[in-house]
């Protein structure tokens, strides 16, 4: 395949070449790329906004990163914002910081994984900015989205005595993202050997293509369930569960055999010699809902798929704790855990 220079297009012809094809969806955007501002109508709802961005070699690594799961990725974890306040994602705008190695084909690859996550989520590209990085790729996504009044969740809204709830399974991620480095020698060539990824593709998945929970959002809407707090996990479960605490003024108790970590996150953590509940608790972009919710749901919620109660709040002078499996207590730390009797001499990270 060969490389056409973004110069062949100029920056207006990119802009044009990669949003021709843009059809609306939502009916709140009135005027979407094309004008020196979108427009939007929310109708008396409440606006959510949020942005992230994304920097080469800081964020992702364009030597085992495809564009095209790049460009879904940007958006996914976006959303997954929107969903942790209970929303909807309606539109994004995405900034675009490009190097000289940048191709037209490179980013019709890019934009073709906006596209399909913009598909997946309901959003609608709305706007954006181009222009030249002297160092690596850079990308800005703000998402907009909805909710009415009542729905939108917060993080300082738990209570003593909540269930404690997390989606899907943790630490998957992080363990694709050690296995592409651990392989990285064979994407830069310097290899001859084909990196082998049989009964990894999970694992690799997560880290390459995360997913918002869409699914779980709509989920707990049909069934009734209003979650009382609501974080997405992208900094880890420790971080995530002790910001909710902080904001809400309570403590928790976690139970570690209660933590979905999924088969290939234990075998690669063993590969590795890495606890799979640390990197549950401090790996990063699993891109799961984390969620407070009454006691009183307790059976509703353990029953439904996708969801585990990991554990319950409590008064916030009992601290940020974790049950381990062979019944010892744990204070919660962002990163990792310590032993909670004898501080000093607590697991490490590791
Ligand atoms: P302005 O000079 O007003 O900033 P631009 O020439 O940068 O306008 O952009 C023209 C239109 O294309 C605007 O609607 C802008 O939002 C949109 N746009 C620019 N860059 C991108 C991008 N990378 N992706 C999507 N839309 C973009
Ligand atoms: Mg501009």
């Amino acid at each position: 395949m060969s490389y056409t220079e973004l110069s062949a297009l100029g920056e207006f012809g990119l802009i044009d070449h990669l949003t021709r094809d843009i059809r609306l969806k939502n009916a709140s955007t009135r005027k979407g790329v094309g004008d020196d501002a979108a427009v939007l109508d929310y109708e008396g709802k409440r606006v959510l906004v949020s942005t992230d961005m994304l920097i080469e070699g800081v964020h992702f690594d364009l030597a085992y990163t495809p564009l095209k799961h790049l460009g879904y990725k940007a958006v996914a974890v976006n959303a997954s914002d929107i969903y942790a306040m209970n929303g909807t994602p309606r539109q994004i705008t995405l900034s675009l910081a490009l190097s000289n190695h940048a191709s037209i084909e490179g980013m019709e690859e890019f934009y073709a994984g906006v596209y399909l996550a913009c598909e997946r989520y309901g959003i609608d590209l709305v706007g954006g900015d181009t222009t030249s990085s002297r160092t690596g790729m850079c990308i800005s996504v703000t998402v907009l989205g909805e909710a009415e009044e009542e729905e939108v969740v917060y993080r300082n809204t738990a209570a003593p005595n909540q269930l404690i709830c997390v989606s899907g399974d943790l630490g998957a991620a992080y363990m694709g993202l050690q296995l592409l480095e651990r392989e990285k020698v064979v994407f830069q060539g310097n290899d001859r050997t084909q990196p082998d990824f049989a009964g990894y593709e999970y694992i690799l998945e997560r880290q390459l293509k995360p997913e918002a929970r869409r699914d779980i959002v709509e989920l707990l809407r049909e069934k009734g369930v209003r979650p009382t707090a609501m974080i997405d996990i992208s900094d880890g479960l420790a971080s995530e569960v002790m910001h909710i605490c902080k904001d809400s003024k309570v403590g928790c108790n976690l139970y570690e055999e209660r933590i979905p970590i999924d088969y290939q996150t234990f075998k690669m953590a063993e590969e590795l010699n890495m606890n799979a509940t640390v990197c549950a608790l401090s790996g990063g972009e699993d891109y799961e809902l984390l969620f407070t919710a009454p006691l009183d749901r307790h059976d509703l919620l353990s029953a439904l798929p996708g969801i585990s109660v990991i554990g319950h709040t409590c008064r916030e002078e009992e601290g940020c704790r974790m049950t381990t499996r062979d019944g010892n207590t744990f204070e919660l730390k962002a990163q990792g855990w310590t032993n909670f009797t004898k501080k000093e001499e607590g697991p490490s990270h590791e």
